[in-house]
Protein backbone atom coordinates (compact mmCIF):
# COMPACT_ATOMS: atom_id res chain seq x y z
CA UNK A 1 0.00 0.00 0.00
CA UNK A 2 2.70 2.32 1.03
CA UNK A 3 4.51 1.71 -2.75
CA UNK A 4 0.57 2.23 -4.54
CA UNK A 5 0.23 5.69 -2.44
CA UNK A 6 4.03 6.59 -3.92
CA UNK A 7 2.62 5.90 -7.36
CA UNK A 8 -0.31 7.72 -6.86
CA UNK A 9 1.24 11.11 -5.83
CA UNK A 10 3.47 10.73 -8.69
CA UNK A 11 1.75 12.53 -10.97
CA UNK A 12 4.23 10.99 -13.46
CA UNK A 13 2.89 7.45 -13.48
CA UNK A 14 0.39 6.60 -16.19
CA UNK A 15 -0.99 3.53 -14.89
CA UNK A 16 -0.73 1.48 -11.87
CA UNK A 17 -1.09 -2.41 -11.85
CA UNK A 18 -2.04 -4.51 -8.92
CA UNK A 19 -2.56 -1.04 -6.53
CA UNK A 20 -3.09 -2.00 -3.29
CA UNK A 21 -6.14 0.03 -1.08
CA UNK A 22 -7.98 -0.74 2.30
CA UNK A 23 -11.14 0.54 3.39
CA UNK A 24 -13.37 -0.84 5.98
CA UNK A 25 -11.56 -3.93 6.74
CA UNK A 26 -11.43 -4.60 2.78
CA UNK A 27 -8.44 -5.03 1.07
CA UNK A 28 -8.21 -4.97 -2.38
CA UNK A 29 -5.98 -5.09 -5.67
CA UNK A 30 -7.37 -3.48 -8.46
CA UNK A 31 -4.93 -4.88 -11.64
CA UNK A 32 -5.25 -1.68 -13.53
CA UNK A 33 -5.31 1.92 -12.34
CA UNK A 34 -5.24 4.52 -14.93
CA UNK A 35 -4.50 7.97 -14.77
CA UNK A 36 -7.10 9.77 -16.67
CA UNK A 37 -6.05 13.27 -14.75
CA UNK A 38 -3.48 14.15 -12.26
CA UNK A 39 -5.56 13.19 -9.71
CA UNK A 40 -8.20 11.22 -11.19
CA UNK A 41 -8.06 7.70 -12.51
CA UNK A 42 -9.84 5.14 -14.48
CA UNK A 43 -10.70 1.67 -12.54
CA UNK A 44 -10.09 -1.27 -14.84
CA UNK A 45 -10.52 -4.92 -13.78
CA UNK A 46 -9.08 -7.73 -16.04
CA UNK A 47 -11.29 -10.78 -16.70
CA UNK A 48 -10.35 -13.89 -18.57
CA UNK A 49 -13.86 -14.52 -19.87
CA UNK A 50 -15.36 -13.30 -22.61
CA UNK A 51 -18.10 -11.36 -21.39
CA UNK A 52 -18.77 -9.03 -18.84
CA UNK A 53 -20.68 -10.98 -16.21
CA UNK A 54 -22.95 -10.03 -13.18
CA UNK A 55 -20.79 -10.93 -10.65
CA UNK A 56 -18.06 -8.55 -12.33
CA UNK A 57 -19.64 -6.22 -11.52
CA UNK A 58 -19.84 -6.66 -8.03
CA UNK A 59 -16.09 -7.16 -7.60
CA UNK A 60 -16.33 -3.42 -9.44
CA UNK A 61 -18.64 -2.62 -6.83
CA UNK A 62 -16.13 -3.42 -4.02
CA UNK A 63 -13.32 -2.33 -5.31
CA UNK A 64 -14.84 1.29 -6.10
CA UNK A 65 -16.14 1.32 -2.79
CA UNK A 66 -12.85 0.92 -0.77
CA UNK A 67 -11.12 3.06 -3.59
CA UNK A 68 -13.20 6.07 -3.20
CA UNK A 69 -12.76 5.29 0.70
CA UNK A 70 -9.20 5.37 0.44
CA UNK A 71 -9.90 8.66 -1.02
CA UNK A 72 -8.96 7.86 -4.56
CA UNK A 73 -11.32 9.62 -7.86
CA UNK A 74 -12.87 7.13 -9.54
CA UNK A 75 -13.56 9.05 -12.95
CA UNK A 76 -14.77 5.43 -14.69
CA UNK A 77 -15.07 2.03 -13.79
CA UNK A 78 -14.04 -0.49 -16.55
CA UNK A 79 -13.93 -4.66 -17.57
CA UNK A 80 -11.73 -6.03 -19.83
CA UNK A 81 -12.47 -8.72 -20.89
CA UNK A 82 -11.38 -11.09 -24.15
CA UNK A 83 -12.76 -10.60 -27.26
CA UNK A 84 -14.01 -14.57 -28.59
CA UNK A 85 -14.58 -12.91 -32.06
CA UNK A 86 -11.06 -12.30 -32.32
CA UNK A 87 -9.30 -14.04 -35.09
CA UNK A 88 -5.56 -14.32 -35.03
CA UNK A 89 -3.88 -13.45 -38.46
CA UNK A 90 -0.35 -14.26 -36.86
CA UNK A 91 0.49 -11.30 -35.75
CA UNK A 92 -0.83 -10.94 -32.70
CA UNK A 93 -2.89 -7.04 -32.06
CA UNK A 94 -3.51 -6.60 -28.06
CA UNK A 95 -5.37 -4.19 -28.60
CA UNK A 96 -8.01 -6.06 -30.58
CA UNK A 97 -7.86 -9.22 -28.48
CA UNK A 98 -9.22 -7.14 -25.77
CA UNK A 99 -12.29 -5.41 -25.22
CA UNK A 100 -12.48 -2.62 -22.83
CA UNK A 101 -16.16 -1.82 -21.31
CA UNK A 102 -17.37 0.76 -19.62
CA UNK A 103 -19.50 0.09 -16.72
CA UNK A 104 -21.79 2.67 -15.88
CA UNK A 105 -22.56 4.13 -12.61
CA UNK A 106 -26.40 2.42 -12.27
CA UNK A 107 -24.85 -1.22 -13.42
CA UNK A 108 -22.86 -0.91 -9.94
CA UNK A 109 -24.17 -1.57 -6.35
CA UNK A 110 -24.83 1.78 -4.70
CA UNK A 111 -22.30 2.60 -2.06
CA UNK A 112 -25.10 1.63 0.81
CA UNK A 113 -25.74 -1.11 -0.62
CA UNK A 114 -22.03 -2.79 -0.60
CA UNK A 115 -21.58 -1.64 3.09
CA UNK A 116 -24.78 -3.51 3.80
CA UNK A 117 -23.31 -6.75 2.16
CA UNK A 118 -20.14 -6.02 4.29
CA UNK A 119 -22.14 -5.53 7.37
CA UNK A 120 -23.73 -8.83 7.03
CA UNK A 121 -20.35 -10.63 6.09
CA UNK A 122 -18.42 -8.99 9.41
CA UNK A 123 -21.59 -10.13 11.52
CA UNK A 124 -21.04 -13.92 10.26
CA UNK A 125 -17.58 -13.78 10.38
CA UNK A 126 -17.85 -12.44 13.94
CA UNK A 127 -20.03 -15.79 14.96
CA UNK A 128 -18.35 -18.85 16.76
CA UNK A 129 -19.96 -21.17 14.30
CA UNK A 130 -20.24 -21.34 10.69
CA UNK A 131 -23.83 -20.44 9.50
CA UNK A 132 -26.27 -22.56 9.38
CA UNK A 133 -27.51 -22.53 5.37
CA UNK A 134 -28.31 -25.47 2.66
CA UNK A 135 -25.87 -26.08 -0.06
CA UNK A 136 -27.00 -24.93 -3.61
CA UNK A 137 -25.68 -24.21 -7.37
CA UNK A 138 -23.66 -21.50 -5.72
CA UNK A 139 -21.48 -23.30 -4.60
CA UNK A 140 -20.11 -23.72 -7.87
CA UNK A 141 -21.40 -21.33 -9.85
CA UNK A 142 -19.70 -19.15 -10.46
CA UNK A 143 -17.02 -20.22 -8.84
CA UNK A 144 -16.46 -23.43 -6.81
CA UNK A 145 -16.14 -22.40 -3.20
CA UNK A 146 -13.13 -23.38 -1.59
CA UNK A 147 -15.29 -24.86 1.42
CA UNK A 148 -16.99 -27.34 -0.90
CA UNK A 149 -15.82 -30.65 0.26
CA UNK A 150 -16.52 -29.48 3.85
CA UNK A 151 -19.70 -28.64 3.10
CA UNK A 152 -20.23 -31.43 0.52
CA UNK A 153 -19.18 -34.96 2.47
CA UNK A 154 -20.22 -37.83 0.46
CA UNK A 155 -23.87 -38.56 1.03
CA UNK A 156 -24.91 -41.52 2.40
CA UNK A 157 -26.55 -44.21 -0.03
CA UNK A 158 -30.37 -43.37 1.19
CA UNK A 159 -29.63 -39.23 0.37
CA UNK A 160 -30.80 -37.50 -2.00
CA UNK A 161 -28.16 -35.72 -2.55
CA UNK A 162 -26.85 -38.71 -4.10
CA UNK A 163 -29.28 -38.41 -6.95
CA UNK A 164 -28.50 -37.74 -10.86
CA UNK A 165 -30.92 -34.83 -11.31
CA UNK A 166 -30.58 -31.21 -11.39
CA UNK A 167 -29.55 -29.72 -8.41
CA UNK A 168 -32.55 -27.43 -8.58
CA UNK A 169 -34.82 -30.40 -7.83
CA UNK A 170 -32.52 -31.86 -5.15
CA UNK A 171 -32.74 -28.30 -3.71
CA UNK A 172 -37.09 -28.82 -3.88
CA UNK A 173 -37.09 -31.86 -2.13
CA UNK A 174 -34.93 -30.96 0.79
CA UNK A 175 -36.48 -27.79 0.60
CA UNK A 176 -39.59 -29.91 1.73
CA UNK A 177 -37.90 -32.10 4.28
CA UNK A 178 -37.32 -35.04 2.26
CA UNK A 179 -33.70 -36.03 2.47
CA UNK A 180 -33.96 -39.90 2.28
CA UNK A 181 -34.71 -41.54 -1.10
CA UNK A 182 -36.50 -44.47 0.49
CA UNK A 183 -39.31 -41.88 1.85
CA UNK A 184 -39.75 -39.46 -1.38
CA UNK A 185 -43.54 -40.13 -2.94
CA UNK A 186 -44.07 -42.65 -5.89
CA UNK A 187 -42.90 -41.55 -9.66
CA UNK A 188 -46.20 -40.75 -10.65
CA UNK A 189 -46.99 -38.26 -7.37
CA UNK A 190 -43.99 -36.53 -8.23
CA UNK A 191 -44.38 -36.20 -12.17
CA UNK A 192 -47.97 -35.03 -11.32
CA UNK A 193 -47.53 -32.64 -8.09
CA UNK A 194 -43.67 -31.51 -8.80
CA UNK A 195 -42.88 -31.65 -12.11
CA UNK A 196 -40.72 -34.33 -12.66
CA UNK A 197 -40.21 -35.88 -16.07
CA UNK A 198 -40.01 -39.06 -16.68
CA UNK A 199 -36.41 -39.06 -17.24
CA UNK A 200 -35.80 -37.61 -13.38
CA UNK A 201 -38.46 -40.28 -12.57
CA UNK A 202 -36.74 -43.22 -13.79
CA UNK A 203 -33.49 -42.26 -12.19
CA UNK A 204 -35.13 -42.01 -8.80
CA UNK A 205 -36.76 -45.60 -9.36
CA UNK A 206 -32.80 -46.70 -10.13
CA UNK A 207 -31.91 -45.14 -7.40
CA UNK A 208 -34.64 -47.31 -4.85
CA UNK A 209 -33.46 -50.34 -6.67
CA UNK A 210 -29.70 -49.69 -6.32
CA UNK A 211 -30.57 -49.28 -2.31
CA UNK A 212 -31.48 -52.10 -2.04
CA UNK A 213 -28.94 -54.34 -4.06
CA UNK A 214 -26.58 -51.63 -4.49
CA UNK A 215 -26.33 -51.41 -8.60
CA UNK A 216 -29.30 -50.56 -10.62
CA UNK A 217 -28.60 -51.84 -14.11
CA UNK A 218 -31.83 -51.34 -16.86
CA UNK A 219 -32.64 -54.70 -18.73
CA UNK A 220 -32.38 -52.18 -22.53
CA UNK A 221 -28.02 -52.17 -21.60
CA UNK A 222 -27.76 -55.46 -23.34
CA UNK A 223 -29.38 -54.33 -26.14
CA UNK A 224 -27.21 -51.24 -26.19
CA UNK A 225 -23.95 -52.93 -25.60
CA UNK A 226 -25.09 -55.17 -28.54
CA UNK A 227 -24.16 -52.04 -30.77
CA UNK A 228 -20.79 -52.37 -30.10
CA UNK A 229 -18.86 -54.07 -32.79
CA UNK A 230 -15.54 -55.98 -33.13
CA UNK A 231 -13.16 -54.84 -33.97
CA UNK A 232 -13.29 -52.30 -31.08
CA UNK A 233 -11.18 -49.26 -30.85
CA UNK A 234 -11.86 -47.29 -27.52
CA UNK A 235 -10.73 -43.61 -28.01
CA UNK A 236 -10.42 -41.05 -26.24
CA UNK A 237 -8.33 -36.99 -26.85
CA UNK A 238 -6.45 -34.25 -24.63
CA UNK A 239 -7.08 -30.83 -25.84
CA UNK A 240 -5.39 -27.25 -24.74
CA UNK A 241 -8.13 -24.18 -25.36
CA UNK A 242 -5.63 -21.23 -24.62
CA UNK A 243 -7.16 -17.85 -24.20
CA UNK A 244 -4.39 -16.56 -27.06
CA UNK A 245 -4.82 -18.03 -30.02
CA UNK A 246 -1.96 -19.90 -31.30
CA UNK A 247 -2.64 -20.58 -35.03
CA UNK A 248 -3.71 -18.47 -37.64
CA UNK A 249 -7.50 -18.31 -38.26
CA UNK A 250 -7.94 -19.44 -34.91
CA UNK A 251 -10.17 -17.54 -31.73
CA UNK A 252 -9.78 -17.26 -28.09
CA UNK A 253 -10.21 -20.39 -26.70
CA UNK A 254 -10.65 -22.54 -29.50
CA UNK A 255 -9.73 -26.11 -28.54
CA UNK A 256 -6.50 -27.30 -30.36
CA UNK A 257 -6.23 -31.21 -29.92
CA UNK A 258 -2.71 -32.58 -28.57
CA UNK A 259 -2.72 -35.96 -27.33
CA UNK A 260 -4.91 -38.72 -28.28
CA UNK A 261 -5.00 -42.79 -27.17
CA UNK A 262 -6.35 -45.96 -28.54
CA UNK A 263 -6.72 -49.51 -27.49
CA UNK A 264 -7.29 -51.63 -30.07
CA UNK A 265 -9.33 -54.97 -29.50
CA UNK A 266 -10.06 -58.00 -32.41
CA UNK A 267 -12.84 -59.20 -30.24
CA UNK A 268 -14.64 -59.94 -27.04
CA UNK A 269 -12.12 -59.84 -24.36
CA UNK A 270 -9.22 -60.13 -26.93
CA UNK A 271 -5.54 -58.53 -26.08
CA UNK A 272 -5.78 -54.72 -25.94
CA UNK A 273 -2.97 -53.07 -28.22
CA UNK A 274 -2.23 -49.60 -27.29
CA UNK A 275 -1.65 -47.04 -29.60
CA UNK A 276 -0.89 -42.87 -28.84
CA UNK A 277 -0.27 -39.64 -30.43
CA UNK A 278 1.10 -36.22 -28.03
CA UNK A 279 2.57 -33.31 -29.66
CA UNK A 280 5.91 -32.48 -28.26
CA UNK A 281 6.27 -29.16 -29.25
CA UNK A 282 3.62 -25.66 -29.54
CA UNK A 283 4.01 -25.78 -33.46
CA UNK A 284 0.31 -26.64 -35.09
CA UNK A 285 -0.29 -30.39 -34.03
CA UNK A 286 -3.22 -30.79 -35.36
CA UNK A 287 -2.60 -32.36 -39.08
CA UNK A 288 0.17 -34.99 -37.48
CA UNK A 289 -3.24 -35.71 -35.08
CA UNK A 290 -5.49 -35.94 -37.38
CA UNK A 291 -3.18 -38.01 -39.69
CA UNK A 292 -2.17 -40.19 -37.34
CA UNK A 293 -5.86 -41.12 -35.40
CA UNK A 294 -7.05 -42.30 -38.74
CA UNK A 295 -4.56 -44.63 -39.28
CA UNK A 296 -5.22 -45.90 -35.73
CA UNK A 297 -8.64 -46.52 -35.72
CA UNK A 298 -8.79 -47.24 -39.59
CA UNK A 299 -9.52 -51.68 -38.60
CA UNK A 300 -12.36 -51.02 -36.05
CA UNK A 301 -16.24 -51.61 -36.56
CA UNK A 302 -16.69 -49.29 -33.59
CA UNK A 303 -15.34 -46.83 -31.52
CA UNK A 304 -16.11 -46.44 -27.98
CA UNK A 305 -15.53 -42.95 -26.48
CA UNK A 306 -16.78 -41.36 -22.71
CA UNK A 307 -18.92 -38.10 -23.84
CA UNK A 308 -20.00 -36.18 -26.99
CA UNK A 309 -16.22 -34.03 -27.25
CA UNK A 310 -14.43 -36.47 -29.18
CA UNK A 311 -17.18 -35.98 -31.80
CA UNK A 312 -16.97 -32.49 -31.42
CA UNK A 313 -13.36 -31.86 -31.92
CA UNK A 314 -13.26 -34.25 -35.13
CA UNK A 315 -16.42 -31.98 -36.28
CA UNK A 316 -13.53 -29.03 -36.22
CA UNK A 317 -10.74 -30.85 -37.81
CA UNK A 318 -12.97 -31.77 -40.31
CA UNK A 319 -13.88 -28.01 -40.93
CA UNK A 320 -9.95 -27.40 -40.88
CA UNK A 321 -8.67 -29.98 -42.69
CA UNK A 322 -11.43 -30.80 -45.83
CA UNK A 323 -9.06 -33.56 -47.10
CA UNK A 324 -9.86 -35.68 -44.02
CA UNK A 325 -13.54 -34.85 -44.28
CA UNK A 326 -14.72 -38.44 -45.31
CA UNK A 327 -12.12 -40.33 -43.25
CA UNK A 328 -13.16 -38.21 -40.46
CA UNK A 329 -16.85 -38.32 -41.37
CA UNK A 330 -16.34 -42.40 -40.96
CA UNK A 331 -15.09 -41.93 -37.62
CA UNK A 332 -17.56 -40.24 -36.39
CA UNK A 333 -20.34 -43.05 -38.14
CA UNK A 334 -19.14 -45.25 -35.91
CA UNK A 335 -18.63 -43.66 -32.29
CA UNK A 336 -20.48 -45.22 -29.53
CA UNK A 337 -21.14 -42.90 -26.49
CA UNK A 338 -20.61 -44.74 -23.07
CA UNK A 339 -21.13 -42.37 -20.91
CA UNK A 340 -24.53 -42.11 -22.88
CA UNK A 341 -25.28 -45.98 -22.10
CA UNK A 342 -24.24 -45.87 -18.46
CA UNK A 343 -26.37 -42.95 -18.03
CA UNK A 344 -29.63 -44.23 -19.35
CA UNK A 345 -29.06 -48.19 -17.81
CA UNK A 346 -26.96 -47.98 -14.71
CA UNK A 347 -26.99 -46.67 -11.60
CA UNK A 348 -24.85 -46.69 -8.30
CA UNK A 349 -25.15 -44.79 -5.00
CA UNK A 350 -20.94 -45.24 -5.53
CA UNK A 351 -21.18 -42.22 -8.49
CA UNK A 352 -22.27 -39.53 -5.89
CA UNK A 353 -24.87 -38.33 -8.11
CA UNK A 354 -22.05 -37.88 -11.45
CA UNK A 355 -21.88 -40.28 -14.07
CA UNK A 356 -18.01 -38.87 -14.90
CA UNK A 357 -14.96 -41.27 -15.24
CA UNK A 358 -13.72 -40.82 -12.64
CA UNK A 359 -16.83 -41.71 -10.26
CA UNK A 360 -18.01 -44.32 -12.82
CA UNK A 361 -14.65 -46.36 -12.58
CA UNK A 362 -13.70 -46.96 -9.20
CA UNK A 363 -17.69 -47.98 -8.55
CA UNK A 364 -17.96 -50.22 -12.08
CA UNK A 365 -14.33 -51.95 -11.80
CA UNK A 366 -13.05 -52.11 -7.98
CA UNK A 367 -9.86 -51.37 -7.78
CA UNK A 368 -9.17 -48.85 -10.91
CA UNK A 369 -8.90 -45.46 -10.45
CA UNK A 370 -6.73 -42.49 -11.82
CA UNK A 371 -5.35 -42.44 -7.75
CA UNK A 372 -2.13 -43.73 -9.02
CA UNK A 373 -1.32 -41.36 -12.08
CA UNK A 374 0.70 -38.09 -12.13
CA UNK A 375 -2.21 -36.54 -13.74
CA UNK A 376 -5.65 -37.12 -12.59
CA UNK A 377 -7.60 -34.64 -14.49
CA UNK A 378 -7.80 -33.19 -17.65
CA UNK A 379 -7.77 -29.59 -15.89
CA UNK A 380 -4.36 -30.57 -15.19
CA UNK A 381 -3.21 -31.34 -19.00
CA UNK A 382 -2.97 -27.87 -20.29
CA UNK A 383 -0.21 -26.52 -18.00
CA UNK A 384 1.89 -30.26 -17.95
CA UNK A 385 1.83 -29.71 -21.77
CA UNK A 386 2.97 -26.03 -21.85
CA UNK A 387 5.82 -27.35 -19.27
CA UNK A 388 6.70 -30.02 -21.83
CA UNK A 389 7.12 -27.98 -24.74
CA UNK A 390 8.82 -25.16 -23.17
CA UNK A 391 12.62 -25.11 -24.23
CA UNK A 392 14.32 -24.22 -20.52
CA UNK A 393 12.93 -27.72 -19.51
CA UNK A 394 15.53 -30.64 -19.52
CA UNK A 395 15.37 -33.81 -20.81
CA UNK A 396 14.93 -35.90 -17.93
CA UNK A 397 12.06 -33.37 -16.58
CA UNK A 398 10.28 -33.61 -20.22
CA UNK A 399 10.12 -37.47 -20.16
CA UNK A 400 8.48 -37.63 -16.85
CA UNK A 401 5.88 -34.85 -18.02
CA UNK A 402 5.93 -36.40 -21.33
CA UNK A 403 5.60 -39.99 -19.62
CA UNK A 404 2.84 -38.71 -17.18
CA UNK A 405 0.81 -37.04 -20.06
CA UNK A 406 0.87 -40.29 -22.28
CA UNK A 407 -0.20 -42.39 -18.87
CA UNK A 408 -3.06 -40.47 -18.42
CA UNK A 409 -5.06 -40.59 -21.61
CA UNK A 410 -3.96 -44.68 -21.39
CA UNK A 411 -5.54 -44.76 -18.43
CA UNK A 412 -8.84 -42.98 -20.20
CA UNK A 413 -9.24 -46.21 -23.23
CA UNK A 414 -8.18 -49.05 -20.75
CA UNK A 415 -10.83 -47.46 -18.56
CA UNK A 416 -13.33 -47.40 -21.16
CA UNK A 417 -12.08 -51.23 -22.21
CA UNK A 418 -12.77 -52.13 -18.82
CA UNK A 419 -16.05 -50.99 -18.15
CA UNK A 420 -17.51 -52.43 -21.02
CA UNK A 421 -16.65 -55.86 -20.00
CA UNK A 422 -18.02 -55.55 -16.66
CA UNK A 423 -21.09 -54.11 -18.25
CA UNK A 424 -21.19 -57.20 -20.26
CA UNK A 425 -21.40 -59.43 -17.00
CA UNK A 426 -23.91 -57.36 -15.67
CA UNK A 427 -25.93 -57.51 -18.91
CA UNK A 428 -25.24 -60.99 -19.16
CA UNK A 429 -26.81 -61.34 -15.68
CA UNK A 430 -29.37 -59.21 -15.74
S1 LIG B 1 -19.69 -24.83 -0.20
FE1 LIG B 1 -19.21 -22.65 0.09
S2 LIG B 1 -20.93 -21.57 -0.85
FE2 LIG B 1 -21.60 -23.68 -0.53
S3 LIG B 1 -22.63 -23.65 1.49
FE3 LIG B 1 -20.47 -24.23 1.83
S4 LIG B 1 -19.42 -22.30 2.29
FE4 LIG B 1 -21.40 -21.74 1.35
Amino acid sequence: MHITQELVNNSEVPAIFEATFRHDGVLVQVDVLRRSHKKEFELIEVKSSTTVKPYHLLDVSIQQHVLRGAGIRVKSNHVMHVNRDYVFNGDLELAKLFLIEEIQSDRLLTRSAVSGILNDLYTMLSQPEPPNIETGTFCKNPYRCEFFEYCHPAPDEDDVRSLPIPAEKIGMLLHYGLTSISELPTATHLRLYWHFTNRECSKIDAARRACTCGLSVDEKLQSELAAIKYPLCFMDFETVAPAVPRFRGMKPYEPIPIQWSVHRQAHERGMLEHSAFLSPHTDDPRRAFVESLCKAVACARSIVVYGSYENTQLSNLSRLLPEYAATISSIQSRLVNLLSIIRENVYSPAFEGSYSIKRVLPALVPGMSYDDLAVRSGDQVASIWEQLCADDVGTVEKARLRKALLDYCERDTLALANLVDVLGEHADSS
